[in-house]
């Protein structure tokens, strides 16, 4: 396919790599042109410009957030104003459901279609096409950019045709991963200032009831202090628990815990941690219980 593609951070240079390797033709844009630039020797052509990226069948966005987002769809030179009547905006940026509605709206009223695609898997898996990705919209438009859900994970799961309930499913699933590092962080906290060696801990805990590929990948993150470089950045971490918050506002459902975490990401953010990989709010547990020999997340 002739595809435009937009935002290559930490996940969408593997992203976009992945759908060059697929043999898509594919024109990148970054706002950091080197990024940009990076991509050639792939096969990418560069475009100077939002619209630039926009000429093909399909553009893909991966965005930091909403205000990202925003930036690049609207606007006089914006993704709606350059898009081709019936070709797809793939949105694969953490989204508020707000603005993936907005997003749906904005290009139905331009005779464009419109997918919302946000994926779960961190950069490794990204540049691996191992992305797990949930899709969302009208049956017809998601089959039509098959091919590069196919490019750029190793499944998708289609739970609704509406755009925005799988921007609220993203973030259901970003809370729980939260959730884990959270409770990881303060068992870990439990048995380390006990004593109890926290690898062997792990071992145990991934070896028994506790096998599930998010305690392996967290707990291996939150044991090892490995909260540089991000995977995943805390500032991004505390936009996702605060979108979840907001739909949760929006749709009348408490969720006392997520509050919980949103505190623990400014906790983190507050020292200057935003830029640690989200995990590293699983070490503040063992900060509040002064466990010896362990990184203090917050540097106090
Ligand atoms: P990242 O490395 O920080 O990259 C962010 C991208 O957004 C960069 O291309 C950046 O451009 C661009 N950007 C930021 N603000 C912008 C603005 N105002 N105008 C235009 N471009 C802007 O983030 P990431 O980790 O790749 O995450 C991207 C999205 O995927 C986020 O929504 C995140 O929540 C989601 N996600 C991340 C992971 C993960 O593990 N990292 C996993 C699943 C989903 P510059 O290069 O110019 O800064």
């Amino acid at each position: 396919m002739r595809l435009g593609f937009i935002g290559l951070g930490r996940m969408g240079a593997g992203m976009a790599a992945n759908l060059l390797k697929a043999g898509h033709q594919v024109t990148v844009y970054n706002r950091s042109p080197d990024k940009a630039a990076a991509l050639v020797e792939h096969g990418a052509t560069v475009a100077k410009q939002v619209a630039d990226a926009c000429r093909g069948e399909a553009v893909i966005t991966m965005l930091a957030d909403d205000h990202a987002v925003e930036s690049v769809v609207f606007g006089e030179h914006g993704i709606v104003a350059a898009l081709p009547a019936n070709a797809v905006h793939v949105s694969c940026s953490t989204i508020s459901v707000a603005l993936s509605r907005r997003l749906a709206q904005a290009h139905a009223a331009a005779g464009q279609r419109f997918v919302a695609a946000p994926v779960f898997g961190r950069p490794e898996a990204a540049a691996a096409a191992k992305l797990f990705v949930v899709a969302g919209g009208a049956f017809g438009v998601i089959e039509a950019v098959r091919p590069v859900l196919e490019a750029i994970g190793q499944r998708t799961f289609i739970l609704s045709d509406q755009p925005d309930a799988a921007n609220l499913v993203k973030l259901s699933g970003n809370f729980l991963i939260a959730s884990v590092i959270e409770s990881l962080g303060e068992a870990m906290a439990l048995v380390g200032k006990r004593g109890v060696d926290l690898h062997a801990y792990l071992e145990m805990l991934t070896s028994t009831l506790f096998s599930a590929p998010v305690y392996r990948l967290y707990g291996g993150l939150i044991v090892d202090e490995a909260f540089e470089p991000a995977g995943f950045a805390a500032a991004l971490g505390l936009k996702d628990i605060d979108l979840a918050l907001a739909a949760g506002h929006e749709l009348r459902v408490p969720l006392p815990l997520a509050s919980l975490l949103r505190d623990r990401c400014l906790t983190l953010l507050a020292h200057g941690g935003g830029t640690l990989d989200w995990s590293a709010v699983g070490a503040l547990a063992g900060r509040d219980a002064n466990v010896p020999d362990r990184v203090d997340p917050t540097g106090s």
